[in-house]
């Protein structure tokens, strides 16, 4: 079976002599020497100023809202991983999602005011598929309504904006460096800030609050990454390169042949994308079913990124319905993009997928053409929150 993605390994010549490191120094975690180099060469290589590395990206996510003194509520997308919106609910936060902008399918600047209440301290929104949000308009909005902006960039690593690295905009930007990402230390993560003293009390707070070895300074938790996850990301850092061209390979020749006959995501103006995840969205929940199984036949395993809606999920009941991204997440559907995807793999995709699109449009338009129609109206963006709920 081909999936979405494969785990990139490097070179494992290269992994062993870090092993071997290890072995020699007997040194596997707390801050050793391997993880010091990571985090100087990801801050290089990222263009950050401060960067701390964790052991999964979910744990970035809480403990950006413990340092940044989050509490109340936080506006949030409901089209992302589950994992943006239950990181705020796991730390009594209470997740208010505003609607996505159908286009570039993030956080609709838009849509946040008139979600803020009075116990809403913070903005977190996700660069959905390594598409940075609308920064600016954001930064304009927590600035006057004295909120904190933390962004989910689990998907933008490597990715710039105007420049420079989209990790520069919010009070903390947060990755997850899980092996299903483009880059990785098998599970893994990483906390960005440009405040060196906020930076400084993340690091407390990812090891126990523990300042030396006789001093404890407040509340902390175990985030640390270990010497062998370390070792992981250096070897595939050293890879880098070669691993976005592969991707942006990939990913060009989908656009080329899918542009025509399905909806991508528009990329935000003067960013540079990573191709993180190559994602479309089908004509209908109906086609993208047909269309998975039809893949799925073909021995292609694409995901639903992100299916369901997160306004949807049963433990934040009730929520006001987000009629675009519950419409979106039900059209989405990733393509499976790594490097080392065979050509011929790609365009057995790329059929695949078309046949399908044509087959479909026929038949909609030779039988159902009212109905067609009537499915045409779920995707529209201004339908209400109440019509919404009574469709699905
Ligand atoms: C992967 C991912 C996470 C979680 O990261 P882990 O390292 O798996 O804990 C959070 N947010 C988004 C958007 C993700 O894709």
């Amino acid at each position: 079976m081909i999936n979405v993605t494969k785990s990139y390994l490097g070179n494992k010549e290269k992994f062993m002599a870090y092993v071997d490191r290890i072995y020699n120094t007997g040194w596997l975690t707390n801050h050793g020497p391997l993880v010091l180099a990571l985090e100087e060469r990801l801050k290089e290589y990222l263009g950050v100023k401060n960067i701390i590395l964790t052991n999964n990206g979910t744990i970035a996510l809480q403990i950006a809202y413990r340092a940044l003194g989050i509490t109340g509520s936080a506006i949030t997308t409901p089209f992302s991983f589950v994992a943006t919106t239950s990181s705020l609910q796991w730390e009594g936060i209470r997740p208010i999602f505003a609607d996505i902008d159908s286009a570039t399918w993030n956080l609709d600047p838009d849509q946040i005011e008139a979600r803020i209440e009075h116990d809403t301290t913070a903005i977190v929104a996700t660069h959905v598929f390594g598409n940075p949000c609308a920064v600016e308009r954001i930064q304009q909005i927590a600035t006057k309504h004295d909120l904190k902006v933390v962004y989910d960039g689990a998907h933008a690593f490597g990715v710039r904006l105007g420049g420079q690295s989209v990790f520069n905009w919010g009070d903390i930007s947060t990755l997850s460096f899980h092996a299903t990402k483009l880059f990785h230390t098998i599970e893994g993560g990483a906390i960005v800030t440009n405040d060196d003293a906020l930076a400084a009390r993340i690091r407390l707070l990812c090891n126990f609050g523990i300042v030396d070895t006789d001093v404890i300074q407040g509340i902390g938790i175990n985030a640390k990454l270990n010497e062998f996850a370390a070792a992981m990301g250096l070897c595939i850092l050293d890879d880098i390169e070669g691993i976005l061209e592969q991707r942006a390979e990939i990913g060009h020749r989908y656009e080329l042949a899918l542009a025509d006959y399905f909806e991508l995501q528009l990329p935000q103006p003067d960013s540079q994308r990573n191709y993180s995840y190559f994602p479309i969205a089908l004509a209908s929940e109906r086609q993208l079913l047909r269309s998975r199984e039809q893949l799925n036949d073909n021995g292609i395993n694409p995901r639903r990124y992100f299916y369901p809606s997160l306004d949807t999920l049963e433990y934040l009941q009730p929520q006001v319905p987000q009629p675009r991204s519950r419409a979106l997440s039900r059209k989405v559907l990733c393509l499976p993009i790594y490097p080392g995807l065979p050509v011929k793999v790609q365009n057995r995709v790329i059929q695949t997928l078309i046949q399908e699109s044509i087959h479909s449009e026929q038949a909609s338009r030779a039988m159902f053409h009212p109905l067609a129609e009537a499915f045409g109206l779920l995707a529209t963006p201004q339908l209400s929150g109440a019509a919404c709920k009574r469709i699905s």
